[in-house]
């Protein structure tokens, strides 16, 4: 279960569209057009972002450059729809609003909206922002470049919604955002009902992909370089009911880990209801599983749970943390919860602020409920007035901060592997460190030794990609992490939201593990500043599937699996 409702907060932050590759325009058709996919909402979204921009990069589009990304401005602008966030129309027709003006200044621009809150909208969305030219729904992503076609050639508006799913989008072509780290879709849609949530009725029933199709496109994108797998699902636990197979889910971890060079895989998101020991022995016995978990609580009132059609109840779910901990005692926990559901009572809040003293998670996505048209909890009784949520969601948050704070803390002195990323650490340039992820998937910002100190991009003088940044070259000083790359520091001090290990600076533990994801970033790095070699990282594929628009930079990566066409 995404529990898409909170996702908007996880982790991987939505984003608008890498900017151009600077070697881009040297590859380019003088004339092709550009694009821009701009992403509200989950990581379901931020995936299907990436099949957009495969299937325009394949048509022949280019990404537009940084300065045009960031004005909003290409030849084709694409928007990526949530339903779920609060606002989400308010924060669209604005954005349109704003793209009217925009537009006005370039002729030819087409305007594309995409996702749930297109699925539901349809073709309201034409009737209030005329200047669209393209709406399509969830299910069918891959009309996009066609629909863009038609609009231009018959110069008026193309709304097109599917009702049910016509092509599984794992099998469009992708252009990933990231060489190191991957999104590999198991099932798309939703069999649950939770009466807050409007994905299962913008993304319709679950749809299962067949394992052997999952791990042909993990060992796809091992086969570009990257070393790090997250595999999506609404409700991964329910993975393979489709199929027949309730054991399925398990089974793919175990055979994620016989994947060679595969080092990280992870999972988001499981339900409570549906979370089997069968996972959890699998995660423990699956060297590559990280011990991390994502776990929804939403509420810790079994009364509460219950009105939000949720089938556990608070002792089943603290009794699967036992279990997780168990059989992983480092394993870092953290969850969804909504304060102020219709009707929760002053007591029903107080056992969620039970449950989550008792859960210790390492941190929680917190939200105050708000009514979403068109999903059951909208319509009930007893919608509790915004200053009583408020005032429960500031009680939470602050117990949720000192969790994190004490669990944090106590990770002082513990040695952690921090796979290198190239977007995490905003202030690295200022604080000169560089950050990523442990395997526990905490942040972690961490000093780089005073030798290399203002070499990386990241941690001091210049851009990432600038030409000059030492990471790019082809023998980089050995100290000296490359994103995708794995460094082993010491935690020195934990903050609520990240891990400060400055160990390097007295000396201390560093060890600089050089990875093919690391290479395969600085390939792309370095065909990005114009400075020569291909974009696609080690884009041999599996036999599968080589890089479409090869010699392209920023082209898409083609997986080369067969474009299944669901029932
Ligand atoms: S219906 Fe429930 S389980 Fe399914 S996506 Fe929504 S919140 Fe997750």
């Amino acid at each position: 279960m995404m529990d898409t409702t909170l996702a908007p907060t996880l982790p991987v932050p939505a984003a608008d569209r890498a900017p151009a590759p600077a070697g881009a325009a040297q590859h380019a058709v003088a004339d092709a057009r550009t694009y821009v996919v701009r992403t509200l909402g989950c990581q379901m979204n931020v995936h299907d972002s990436e099949h957009m921009a495969g299937m325009l990069e394949q048509a022949g589009y280019v990404p537009a450059s940084a300065a045009d990304a960031a004005r909003g401005s290409a030849d084709v602008l694409v928007i990526n729809t949530c339903a779920v966030r609060e606002n989400a129309a308010d924060k669209l027709y604005g954005n349109l609003g704003q793209l009217a003006g925009v537009k006005r200044g370039r002729p030819g621009m087409q305007i594309a909206v995409g996702g749930c809150l297109a699925q539901k909208d349809r073709a309201g969305i034409v009737d209030r922002a005329p200047w669209v030219d393209v709406v399509f729904g969830t299910h069918n992503l891959d009309a996009l470049p066609v629909l863009l076609e038609r609009a231009r050639h018959n110069e008026r508006a193309q709304v097109e919604i599917a009702e049910s799913l016509q092509v599984f989008p794992s099998t469009l072509p992708t252009r990933r955002e990231s060489v190191y780290a991957g999104w590999v879709s198991i099932s798309v849609g939703c069999n649950n009902t939770c009466t807050f949530c409007i994905v299962p009725h913008l993304r319709g029933k679950e749809r299962d992909r067949r394992p052997g199709e999952v791990l042909a496109e993990v060992q796809a994108l091992v086969d570009q370089g990257a070393i790090e797998v997250t595999l999506l699902g609404q409700n991964v636990n329910s993975y393979g009911v489709e199929f027949g197979d309730r054991g399925a889910f398990a089974k793919l971890l175990r055979a994620c880990g016989d994947v060679q060079g595969l080092e990280r895989v992870r999972f988001t998101s499981p339900h409570p209801a549906a979370f089997t020991d069968d996972v959890i022995e699998a995660m423990a016995a699956t060297a590559n599983v990280m011990p991390q978990l994502h776990m929804p609580l939403q509420s810790g009132s079994d009364r509460v749970l219950r009105a939000m059609r949720r089938s556990y109840r608070s002792e089943r779910f603290l009794g699967i943390l036992d279990r997780v901990r168990a059989a992983m005692p480092d394993a870092a926990i953290t969850t969804d919860i909504i304060v102020g559901f219709p009707g929760e009572t002053e007591d029903d809040f107080a056992e969620t602020l039970r449950v989550v003293e008792a859960s210790r998670f390492v941190s929680a996505y917190t939200f105050q409920y708000s009514q979403r048209p068109g999903t059951p909890a909208a319509d009930l009784p007893d919608q509790l007035p915004k200053a009583v949520v408020q005032e429960r969601y500031e009680r939470l948050q602050a117990l949720q901060e000192r969790i994190s704070l004490e669990e944090n803390r106590a990770q002082a002195g513990r040695r952690v592997e921090v796979l290198v990323a190239d977007t995490e650490g905003r202030k690295d340039g200022a604080s000169l460190r560089v950050s990523g992820r442990a395997a526990d998937n905490r942040l972690v910002h961490f000093a780089l030794p005073p030798a290399v100190q203002g070499l990386a991009a990241g941690a001091g003088a210049h851009a990432v990609g600038h030409p000059s940044d030492a990471r790019l070259e082809e023998h980089p000083h050995p100290l000296l992490p490359r994103p995708g790359d794995l460094v082993t520091v010491e935690v020195t001090h934990g903050a609520p939201h990240h891990l400060v290990a400055d160990s390097a600076l007295a000396g201390g533990i560093y060890a600089v593990r050089r990875t093919r994801a690391g290479d395969a970033w600085a390939q792309r790095a370095r065909a990005r500043a114009g400075l020569g070699g291909d974009d696609h990282g080690h884009g041999h594929g599996s036999g599968q599937g080589s890089a479409a628009g090869s010699g392209a930079a920023g082209g898409p990566v083609v997986l080369g699996l067969p474009a299944v066409r669901t029932r």
